[in-house]
C-alpha cells in the first residue's frame, strides 16, 4: 500500500501545501497567502485547514498520512522543532509548529528551514540531478540559499549555512536588517532593486518606468524595472547593470568557497535571469578562479512555486 506524506512550505507571504507519495508525486498542491496582518494564531488555524482540505483534494484521509514536514522561512531550530523568529510575520516568536501539529493531528512532525528543503529538492529533483557539489541561491525578496556538498544537505553548526544574502559585497554600503553593511540582500533582491527605482524617480530621476508598468511610484516591483529595461529606460537598464554586477560578485565568491558543478539561481528575479545572465557571467569570469568555474554552470532553478514541498519529499524519500 502506497505511503501518503504531507509537506508545507511556510513563507512570509504564501503557504504551499502539498500531499505527496513516497515516489515523490504530488498529488494535491493547494497555496494560500500567509496574510501577516491576520497574526499568528489564525495563520496556524488556517495551516491546519489548508492541511485538511488538501487531504481531502488528494482523495485521503488525514489518518492516511505517515509524516509532516514544514519547511519555514526565518530562523528556526530544528531539532526542538521552534521557529525562533521570522522576519515578515513580527509575532512569530518561538512557535513550537512541531509540536503544534503533533498534538493537532498525532503525526510525526518535522520542521526545516526553507532554503535547506529548496537547495535539497533542486538536487535530487531540478538541474542539480546528478552532481555531488551543488548550491542552489535563491533571489527573490531576500537572498538566501544552500549547499550540497558530497551528495550531502550541509546545514552548518546550528542550520545558518550559506546565508549567502548576508556576506559583505559593498565593505563601505549601508546598514542591512541583519545588522551587518552592505549585504548582498540590501543590492540585488527582489527588494533592493525595487526601492531603489522608487527611491530615483522619488529623487526625480527621469525615467519612463511609470508609464511602461502603469503605476505610481510606490507600486513599482521589480519585474517592472526588467520590463523597463527591455524598453531601453536608461534608469532601468543602470540598475539590472548593476544588479549583474552584485550577483556576479556574490556568485564568483561562492565557486571559490565550495567549487560546485552547478550552482542554480531560483526565486522571482531568476525569472528574469535573461535580462542579466550574460553581463553577470561577464563579472563571474572575471572574479573567480578559472579553474572552478570551467566545471561549474550556473543555471535557472527548474522547480519553481512548489520547490519547498518537493524538498521535503525529496528528503523525506533519502531518510526513510
Ligand atoms: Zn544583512
Amino acid at each position: 500500500m502506497s505511503k501518503f506524506y504531507c509537506g508545507i512550505d511556510l513563507g512570509g507571504t504564501k503557504i504551499c501545501i502539498g500531499i505527496f507519495n513516497e515516489n515523490c508525486d504530488i498529488l494535491a498542491l493547494k497555496k494560500i497567502k500567509t496574510n501577516a496582518t491576520i497574526g499568528k494564531e489564525e495563520i496556524i488555524k488556517n495551516i491546519k485547514s489548508s492541511i485538511l482540505e488538501t487531504c481531502l483534494e488528494a482523495n485521503i484521509s488525514i489518518n492516511d498520512i505517515s509524516k509532516i514536514g514544514i519547511g519555514s522561512a526565518g530562523n528556526i531550530d530544528s531539532k526542538k522543532g521552534i521557529i525562533n523568529y521570522v522576519v515578515n510575520l513580527p509575532d512569530f516568536i518561538n512557535v513550537p509548529i512541531k509540536d503544534i501539529l503533533e498534538n493537532e493531528f498525532k503525526i510525526e512532525t518535522e520542521l526545516y528551514n526553507d532554503a535547506n528543503v529548496a537547495t535539497y529538492g533542486e538536487y535530487k529533483l531540478g538541474v542539480g540531478k546528478g552532481s555531488k557539489n551543488f548550491v542552489y541561491m535563491t533571489v527573490s525578496t531576500g537572498i538566501g540559499g544552500g549547499v550540497v556538498l558530497n551528495g550531502e544537505l550541509y546545514e552548518g553548526a546550528n542550520s545558518n549555512a550559506c546565508e549567502f544574502g548576508h556576506a559583505t559585497i559593498d565593505y563601505k554600503g549601508e546598514k542591512c536588517r541583519c545588522g551587518n553593511y552592505g549585504c548582498l540582500d540590501n543590492l540585488a533582491s527582489g527588494t533592493a532593486i525595487r526601492k531603489r527605482a522608487i527611491s530615483e524617480i522619488k529623487k526625480g530621476r527621469e525615467s519612463r518606468i511609470l508609464e511602461i508598468a502603469k503605476k505610481s511610484v510606490d507600486e513599482i516591483k521589480a519585474e517592472d524595472v526588467f520590463k523597463g529595461a527591455e524598453l531601453n529606460d536608461e534608469l532601468c537598464k543602470e540598475i539590472v547593470s548593476d544588479l549583474a554586477f552584485y550577483l556576479g560578485v556574490g556568485i564568483s565568491n561562492i565557486i571559490i568557497y565550495y567549487n560546485p558543478e552547478i550552482i542554480a539561481i531560483g526565486g522571482g528575479v531568476s525569472k528574469s535571469l535573461g535580462y542579466f545572465y550574460d553581463d553577470m557571467m561577464k563579472i563571474i569570469k572575471e572574479r573567480t578562479l578559472k579553474s572552478s568555474l570551467s566545471v561549474c554552470s550556473i543555471k535557472e532553478a527548474k522547480l519553481k512555486d512548489n520547490i519547498g514541498v518537493m524538498g521535503i519529499a525529496a528528503l523525506f524519500k533519502d531518510n526513510m
